[in-house]
């Protein structure tokens, strides 16, 4: 499952993106977040709990101004460096 954690708003598309279907629950992302926006939950997927990371539910309405110091839109944010599985983006799209 992909989830989007973000908004869109008058000044652009901002979302962290991360698919549960890849993430194997390594936790490296959580340690590398500058801002500890990520953490560890457990969800009900394919008939089985699986602990995935998801952005934290304090910094999903506020993620342009949690994340804008990794520059997301380069797609080269600590998070998504951190991850081998390939299971974090960044879709980050100021106007
Ligand atoms: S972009 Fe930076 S602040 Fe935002 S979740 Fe990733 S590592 Fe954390
Ligand atoms: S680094 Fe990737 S695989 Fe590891 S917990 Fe984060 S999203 Fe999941």
């Amino acid at each position: 499952m992909i989830t989007h954690y973000g908004y869109i708003d008058g000044s652009g598309e901002y979302f962290i993106v991360i698919d549960s279907d890849k993430c194997n629950g390594c936790r490296k992302c959580t340690e590398k977040c500058p801002q500890n926006a990520l953490e560890m939950v457990t969800e009900f997927i394919d008939l089985e709990d699986k602990t995935v990371a998801a952005v934290s539910e304090t910094h999903r309405k506020k993620i342009r101004y949690t994340c804008q110091e990794c520059e997301p839109e380069r797609n080269k944010t600590p998070c998504v460096l951190a991850c081998q599985q390939g299971a974090v983006k960044c879709v980050w799209k100021p106007l």
